[in-house]
């Protein structure tokens, strides 16, 4: 598992699954050809075969005064509309413990979107019933994002929202911020729409050292060198290529660790320019 120092605040990996398959279809642009035009991507993020490598983490933000996780990947036990990804059964908690964190120690869940692989271990399933993983943290989201999925007739994946939303909700465990919310001292959001609506990156800030966690305003580092490249999970596509657009010339050729949340290790790097475009530099 991966480990960075921001200043005095501590970020490490916790992965839950490593993808390589080139089954997900995150990116249909992203060809084995397509990806042959950009070759700073191989070992790390695309496999010899020419798929992409994603992993789906967790990220612990440690504070001097607080414990958070970034977004709680798929879960255990889901009932979901997704080959793979339906009832599954790791050893996530306990790999958390080994890190040395027990849930009960967490502070706060921070949910960059609602997603089925961002919110699955907010709950987990206990004699049948849904019930937060987290029972003494906060669980902040942001307000626009809560209400277009509790709005949402369908969600093609499954009950996401009624399996790992609405349980921390009916707890009284969450928090409804806006999208420019300050999170603890060194830690907010940024607002990166379109992917969903109310989706936010998490700026992380601490003597003078920088990193922000993109979520899935990028899904994959061949994004930074082809921004227009988008997925068909987007609720608003043209939204996410203009943020994610902004988000490149904003971080481009400056000290900010850049922490992709699909992004395979070594999952953090800087953005750099490269003729018309970018790459990432790790
Ligand atoms: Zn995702």
């Amino acid at each position: 598992m991966l480990q960075w120092k921001i200043g005095d605040i501590k970020i490490t990996q916790l992965i839950e699954l490593t993808d390589a398959s080139g089954a997900l279809q995150v990116l249909p642009d992203a060809t084995p050809e397509n990806l042959d035009t950009i070759p700073w991507l191989k070992p790390n993020f695309v496999s010899p075969e020419g798929h992409l490598i994603m992993n789906i983490q967790m990220l612990i933000i440690e504070t001097p005064d607080q414990k958070m996780v970034v977004d709680t990947c798929i879960g255990n036990d889901k009932a979901l509309n997704m080959e793979g990804w339906s009832n599954m059964q790791l050893p996530f908690l306990d790999d958390l413990k080994k890190l040395g964190h027990d849930p009960d120690s967490v502070d706060k869940v921070i949910c960059t979107h609602l997603h089925v692989d961002h919110v699955g271990w907010n709950t987990r399933k206990v004699a049948g019933k849904w019930v937060p993983t987290f029972p003494n943290a906060r669980y902040v989201m942001v307000e626009k994002e809560f209400d277009f999925w509790q709005s949402l007739e369908e969600d093609p994946f499954g009950d996401v929202f009624g399996e790992s939303v609405k349980p921390v909700v009916d707890a009284g465990l969450a928090d409804m911020v806006g999208p420019d919310h300050q999170v603890a001292e060194g830690v907010s959001f940024e607002s990166t729409p379109g992917h969903t609506p109310g989706h936010v990156s998490v700026h992380i800030k601490s003597q003078g050292e920088e990193a922000i966690i993109s979520g899935d305003m990028m899904h994959h580092p061949c994004q930074i060198a082809r921004p227009d490249w988008v997925t068909p999970f987007d609720a608003d596509s043209p939204a996410a290529c203009a943020t994610r657009k902004q988000f490149l010339e904003r971080y481009a050729d400056k000290p900010v660790l850049v922490l992709g949340t699909h992004f395979a290790n070594p999952v953090g790097g800087r953005i750099v320019r490269d003729g018309k475009t970018y790459r990432f530099d790790v």
